[in-house]
């Protein structure tokens, strides 16, 4: 069985280059798509298996790094985008236009505190730091991936070089997001 990751991933991890110093993300849509600048390299950049990164169409994980907030700012379009969730840690601003997210400032008191979680792959210019492992892999399951294919998740992750992380071990972890589903209220279904 083949275990499809993120398109950027698949294939072989991007080449990433020394001289990266930062670039414009650029969401998807077509016409007056936001542009936000990032001054300076990305830090901490990994796959990333939870449910509330931003990932393209089919993908089981997103890529996401991080940047210091007040190297991050809006360019252009900036009216189109939303904060996807105010209660959250990560302050998510995605485009109401395409739904990617540009950036998420952690504005409140915490460990993140002024950094800004990015997706690299949003860069209009390559040679960003390369995902470097993998967190909340278990966190996969709550997206709907099958519990008994997280062996062969895991395997394949450290296949392309990205070391699968959670918090607890593995088995534990996948024992808590199974039960999340489990327990879950049914989703209303979307319009
Ligand atoms: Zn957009
Ligand atoms: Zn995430």
């Amino acid at each position: 069985m083949s275990i499809a990751l993120h398109p950027l991933i698949d294939n072989g991890l991007p080449a990433e280059s020394p001289d990266f110093a930062g670039g414009t993300l650029v969401c998807a849509c077509s016409e007056r798509p936001v542009r936000v600048r990032v001054e300076g390299p990305v830090a901490h950049n990994h796959a990333c298996g939870c449910t509330k990164c931003w990932k393209p169409e089919g993908a089981m994980f997103s890529i996401v790094a991080v940047a210091p907030s007040d190297k991050v700012s809006v360019l252009e379009n900036g009216d189109k985008l939303e904060v996807v969730d105010e209660t959250a840690l990560i302050r998510r601003h995605r485009c109401t236009g395409c739904g990617v997210h540009l950036y998420g400032p952690v504005e409140r008191a915490h460990p993140f505190q002024g950094l800004s979680f990015v997706h690299p792959e949003r860069f209009d210019t390559p040679g960003w730091m390369r995902p470097a492992f993998a967190a909340f892999v278990s966190s996969v399951i709550e997206a709907g991936v099958p519990p008994d294919q997280m062996d062969a998740v895991r395997t394949r992750l450290r296949e392309v070089g990205l070391e699968p992380y959670d918090c607890l071990s593995p088995a534990l972890m996948d024992y808590i997001a199974t039960w999340t589903v489990q327990h879950r209220e049914p989703a209303p279904q979307a319009a």
